[in-house]
């Protein structure tokens, strides 16, 4: 039957937490441009969005339908099997496939009524061909500044906006407002021209430049430019002519010529020149031709070796095979402090376009990121976003330091790892994966024991560097016999002494913000608490305000007990501030920094930390988990740990695991070139375990107890884990909630389910929490059914007017 003359249907993915696609019917104009993967313009309870259409038939529904309002895209901005990808992700992490399109897609595809615009002042207006619609919007930018879609609307006084919205966003001449709060910094370069009127009369220019070889070399080579109608790289004039900034500057100054900061695309083709690139050791050679094997025989290779072993030579190396072949390779990171690093270290090392892709990148450079991950050979690095982008032909993920929490999206839905998404994804596509690490997680270790991922063991640092000697110091004994300085025991003060005074360089690593974490009355014991959350207030001296690290309340300091009028009070326990505070009266010669959430908000303020640090301006970091990750110093050799226990003592299944990963981690910042390092950890709990295999590096023992101990108790990696978290701001709400929720699941799933339970904190930012865990499986098929066994109990309790404003959250595989 010919269908072509019957109404055509299209299937639209809204990016919203709505279970399904919404349908539309496409006008007769706009039938020849419908296809899979475009935006359209759609209508959905008075507000308009654009949409993905994912499928297209003449099935005409029952109920009356909205009108498709316009095609935003000729060629789609989805990959042809993206959606496989967000469906399963979908499934798996018990989200809607709207919410995984709202956090694939970067803000810039993905309009909304509420989609607030500005305008770009560095835009001049009568250069570029504007049609009368976009003349008029543009207009009306750069006199209020700000638009909504909405009022878009009103002033075209049509019903469709976003086309118009489209071609003035690809000519720059607004941005999406909410992405401004990261302002983007263009990389600039310089460049230089010849003046007029010297441009057209070069003898002249030759001659006030008579007295200088240097000067007139430099003309020669800028003519040479010139003659082409071309800026010529200042630092190419440097080369070709042999000369140095001090002839340019003159020639500059003489008037001759002009020189600007050009903004480089970071899309254009690189305009470094590739370093050549040093040789594999033995160990690294051997450890790249076993990835090869176990990824020619379809694994999952997992590359464990020791901090400095040169795993980031072993990615490089896999990288510019796949760029070579013309592939695509995806670095993703789990945080976007990392970045700067890392694409420092690959830029000049690897053959092709390394293109950076996250949050803080501003979000016309993401769609243009988005739009060359549709074809071309590239190596994307990101933060765990950088998985949506739509590649044509990825061949590899890399995921570096794989153990690490934060690949674990927290919030919103979807709650999804991306180290696993990866795989995945990988899967999906025909990539291969390498995970690597110093410390791998339990979960890939054991797979590893399982034969479902490949296994290589670098065990040793590259060249002449040594992994740091580990000492413990107890502070038990400490305290004892007096050899407590406040947080610090004499053997750290003497062996910071020591190393500050050689020039060597040190880092305390203290997991905890602030000055102090408890402020308390000694005569009643009054604490500081937050009103709206189980935990007690830390104590800010930098802004002289006590906070709370959950909801951010903030009360000032109290000098008397609210509770009995004692003026006794004490601030009990040490953030990374009183560490800086202490030092400074027990080794005032050491110059000191903080590196903490505090103190690197402030990116200016973060790099301006790193640089001086690095050119040996300071002596000594004091920081927080931040310190852990990426921090590669020449001169570090001694590394701190204020206080052990703090972090074995977290009430977490993988309290143990994250200790041994952050003490490795931190230790193996000490050392890293010739100078062998050291590392003192202070802790009361000497004998425990996790330090003991701390100190000889014992990853093996680790993970043998850990995953008998997990065996035991019934954990990952030997059962998967879902959380299921109910909140609402009254506590026996949300009490009678759960026991609905895990009544109903009981009765399908038995003794699956544990719960509800009070959570450490039973109540956070005002509302009260209960927590379900529900053991599964590994089997998928088991898992999916259970998944939708709770999705059903979870639209029943909806459904039920005494609880149903408890709000459920699922996180499947919660860390
Ligand atoms: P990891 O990523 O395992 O911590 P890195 O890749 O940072 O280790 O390597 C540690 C140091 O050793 C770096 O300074 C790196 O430049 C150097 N290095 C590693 N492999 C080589 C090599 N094959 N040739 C020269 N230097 C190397
Ligand atoms: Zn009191
Ligand atoms: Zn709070």
């Amino acid at each position: 039957m010919d269908t072509s003359t019957q109404p055509l249907f299209v299937e639209v993915l809204l990016p919203l937490a709505i279970p399904q696609t919404y349908t539309y019917a496409v006008p007769v104009d706009l039938v020849d441009k419908i296809k899979y993967g475009v935006r359209v313009e759609v209508p959905l309870r008075r507000k308009l969005y654009s949409g993905l259409i994912l499928d297209q038939h003449h099935k005409r529904p029952i109920s009356k339908l909205k009108h498709v309002i316009s095609v935003l895209d000729d060629i789609p901005i989805i990959a042809e099997h993206q959606i496989e990808f967000w469906t399963w992700m979908s499934r798996y992490y018990a989200a809607h496939l709207g919410e995984v399109m709202s956090v694939a897609l970067p803000s810039g595809l993905k309009l909304s009524s509420e989609t607030k615009y500005v305008y770009n002042t560095a835009i001049d207006l009568d250069e570029l061909s504007l049609s009368d619609d976009e003349y008029l919007i543009a207009e009306a930018l750069s006199i209020q500044h700000e638009l909504t879609t909405d009022l878009i609307k009103d002033i075209l006084d049509k019903k469709t906006v976003y086309p118009v919205i489209k071609r003035l966003m690809e000519q720059r001449v607004l941005y999406i407002k909410e992405e401004l709060q990261y302002r983007f910094k263009p990389k600039t370069e310089d460049y230089v021209q010849l003046k007029p009127p010297y441009d057209k009369d070069l003898e002249v220019a030759m001659d006030m430049a008579s007295r200088s070889e240097k000067q007139q070399r430099a003309l020669l080579t800028i003519m040479s430019a010139a003659k082409k109608q071309e800026w010529i790289r200042k630092k190419d004039i440097y080369e070709k002519a042999g000369i140095d900034a001090s002839v340019i500057a003159a020639l500059k100054k003489k008037g001759i010529i002009a020189v600007e900061a050009k903004e480089i695309s970071r899309l254009a083709g690189r305009t470094t020149v590739k370093h050549d690139l040093t040789e594999l050791s033995l160990a690294q050679r051997s450890a790249y031709d076993e990835i090869e094997t176990h990824f020619t025989e379809g694994r999952v290779a997992l590359l464990h070796g020791v901090t400095g072993s040169g795993k980031t030579r072993i990615y490089i190396e896999l990288i510019n095979k796949v760029l070579e072949s013309g592939g695509q390779a995806l670095l993703p990171l789990p945080e976007i402090a990392l970045t700067n690093q890392i694409v420092g270290r690959l830029e000049d090392q690897v053959t092709g376009d390394l293109l950076v892709y996250h949050s803080k990148i501003n979000d016309q450079k993401r769609v243009e990121i988005w739009k060359a991950a549709l074809s071309g050979s590239h190596l994307f690095v990101g933060a765990r976003s950088s998985l949506f982008l739509p590649f044509s032909d990825l061949q590899l993920i890399i995921i570096d330091e794989e153990h690490d929490p934060s690949f674990k999206q927290d919030s919103p839905s979807p709650r999804y790892n991306g180290r696993d998404s990866a795989i995945m994804l990988a899967h999906l596509k025909g990539a291969k994966v390498l995970l690597g690490s110093a410390t791998p997680s339990i979960e890939s270790r054991y797979n590893s024991d399982l034969r479902k991922y490949g296994y290589i063991h670098l065990t040793e640092r590259f060249g002449a560097s040594v992994l740091p000697e580990i000492e413990v110091v107890s502070l038990k004994e400490c305290y004892k016999k007096g050899l407590m300085r406040d947080n610090f025991s004499v053997p750290l003060i003497d062996a910071i002494r020591e190393t500050v005074s050689v020039g060597e360089q040190v880092i305390l690593f203290q997991n905890r913000r602030g000055y102090a974490p408890v402020q308390r009355c000694n005569f009643c014991e009054w604490k500081a608490e937050c009103p709206n959350c189980d935990v007690s207030l830390t104590y800010h001296q930098s802004i002289g305000d006590m906070k709370c690290h959950y909801c951010g309340y903030r009360q000032k300091k109290r000098d008397k007990c609210p509770d009995c009028g004692n003026e006794d009070m004490h601030l009990l326990g040490a953030g990374t501030e009183r560490i800086e505070e202490v030092l400074a009266t027990h080794l005032p010669e050491v110059r000191v920094a903080r590196f903490d959430y505090d103190t690197t908000r402030n990116k200016a303020r973060q790099d301006q930390i790193l640089a001086d640090f690095h050119m040996g301006n300071l002596d000594l970091i004091v920081g927080t988990q931040m310190i852990t990750k990426g921090f590669d110093f020449d001169h570090i050799s001694l590394v701190g740990i204020i206080n052990a226990d703090s972090l074995l003592s977290y009430p977490d299944f993988r309290a143990a695991e994250r200790s041994f990963q952050l003490l490795v981690q931190v230790a193996g910042r000490a050392g890293r070139r010739a100078t062998k390092g050291k590392v003192i950890i202070q802790a009361f709990d000497t004998d425990h375990p996790v330090i003991r295999d701390v100190l000889t590096y014992d990853y093996e023992s680790f993970y043998k107890r850990e995953l008998a101990d997990r065996k035991l108790s019934v954990f990952p990696p030997l059962f998967s884990l879902i959380a299921v978290w109910l909140r609402h701001k009254d506590l026996q709400k949300t009490k009678a909630a759960a026991l609905k929720l895990s009544d109903m699941l009981k009765s399908k799933l038995g003794k699956r389910v544990q719960g509800p339970i009070d959570p450490p904190l039973l109540r956070v930012r005002g509302a009260y929490q209960q927590v379900i865990y529900i053991r599964v499986e590994k089997e998928l098929k088991t898992s999916q059914r259970i998944k939708t066994l709770i999705a059903k109990a979870q639209s029943v309790l909806a459904k039920d007017k005494e609880v149903r404003q408890v709000r459920v959250t699922v996180d499947v595989d919660p860390y």
